[in-house]
């Protein structure tokens, strides 16, 4: 006999799927050239792979230890000493997680309490607002303006209040490809040093990063990274999104809180998988050190494809993603504006306005270059049609 089911009042009435699958699927249903989602169409390292293997053969396949395999917090200890200037404690300041968006989650239901209020840069990731609402936190945003996408730190200033109780930035930057600079880090710090505020900084793309200072993170901040929780994955450093392992760091007082969430959401993250990437840091440092070469030879080529194209690229500093303006193509908002590219031009991009709580009135797309040569090139031909 069945029963009229119960539907729960939701606690995210507003929240639909993730842009990133909408897209994608669009994407596979029109059979366009997909630079919507950000990941690469090409493997990672076969070194890698073949831990994976050798450490599954090797019956690695138990739980591995809720806050990493040891190997693999030390190796990150190692790498962060070696790019920022501070060695993190591997027992007490390193999480291992679930790729990023574990990390994230982990960090601010741990920090954020009901009525906290959060600040955050527009536009912003799409993971950290829904985690404060349920963690009964308040949104606070600071929107960005293109094409530099700058914090105005005296609006920052008047923004923060004694509610603030965490702040979220991302460097480099999804969507807008800016870095943060180290002077962005100073009056960050100079903002928040009398209050209880604690940081966030979502940092998974560190290695991919072409700005002459190179990547300013949170941790080469001496006072910034006492109050602070880095966040990485490993997915977009050795191309394996699709693994899903993170990692945070931070000081020991804080990690214990992260790990109090991190134990019940995950308990503890893949094993092989763990062991691999250990072995793959230890042996092949030179992946991420050629990582920023890498990619910035695939932006340069996309770039100069798309050079006799009516779309206007913007600067590129970091990540894997580029913005470019349509407006001399088309009237349309960036939502339709991509459906239409999508469906029309075969090639598939990420509207810009889905990542702003405020309207965002300008004409801006972001296209994933993490792709081989010829996906670009043949994407970059369907655009300059246009
Ligand atoms: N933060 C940002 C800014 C991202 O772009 C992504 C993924 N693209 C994540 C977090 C999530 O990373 P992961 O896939 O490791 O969960
Ligand atoms: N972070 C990736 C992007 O920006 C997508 C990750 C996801 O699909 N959840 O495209």
């Amino acid at each position: 006999m069945s029963q009229t089911p119960f539907v729960p009042e939701s606690k995210l009435p507003a929240l639909g799927t993730t842009i990133f699958t909408q897209m994608s699927a669009l994407a596979q249903q029109h059979n366009a050239i997909n630079l919507s989602q950000g990941f690469p169409d090409f493997d990672g390292p076969d070194y890698l792979k073949a831990r994976l293997a050798y450490h599954v053969s090797q019956g690695a396949n138990q739980y591995a230890p809720m806050t990493g395999v040891l190997p693999l917090r030390e190796a990150i200890a190692t790498k962060t000493a070696e790019l920022y200037g501070y060695k993190p404690d591997s027992n007490s300041e390193i999480t291992v997680t679930a790729g990023a968006t574990e990390a994230l989650y982990a960090a601010i239901t741990a920090l954020v309490r009901a009525g906290d209020e959060v600040i955050c840069f527009d536009p912003s990731y799409d993971s950290y607002a829904p985690a404060v609402t349920l963690a009964g936190g308040v949104m606070k945003r600071i929107a960005l303006q293109p094409p530099s996408f700058r914090v105005n730190w005296q609006e920052f200033a008047e923004l923060l209040s004694p509610r603030t109780r965490l702040v979220i930035l991302n460097t480099p930057h999804n969507p807008s490809a800016t870095v943060w600079q180290k002077s962005d880090f100073a009056a960050l710090w100079q903002a928040i040093k009398d209050q209880e505020v604690y940081v966030l900084s979502d940092e998974v793309y560190e290695h991919i990063c072409f700005a002459a200072e190179g990547h300013a993170s949170v941790l080469a901040h001496p006072q910034l990274r006492e109050r602070a929780i880095a966040v990485s994955s490993f997915g977009k450093t050795f191309h394996m999104t699709g693994w899903k392992v993170g990692y945070c760091v931070a000081p020991a007082a804080l990690s214990a809180e992260v790990r109090k969430v991190h134990q019940y959401l995950t308990f503890a993250v893949n094993t092989p998988a763990q062991l691999a990437l250990a072995d793959m840091l230890t042996a092949g440092p030179e992946h991420y050190r050629e990582l920023p070469a890498f990619y910035r030879a695939r932006r340069d080529r996309f770039v100069q494809a798309l050079s006799t194209s009516r779309l206007k690229v913007l600067p590129c500093e970091g990540t894997y993603f580029l913005l470019a303006d349509y407006s001399a193509i088309s009237d349309l908002n960036d939502v339709a504006f991509c459906q239409w590219l999508t469906k029309e031009v075969g090639v598939a991009a990420i509207p810009l306005s889905v990542f702003c709580a405020d309207a965002f009135p300008h004409k801006l797309i972001r296209l994933c270059f993490a792709k081989q040569e010829a996906t670009l090139d043949a994407a970059a031909e369907r655009l300059c049609q246009l």
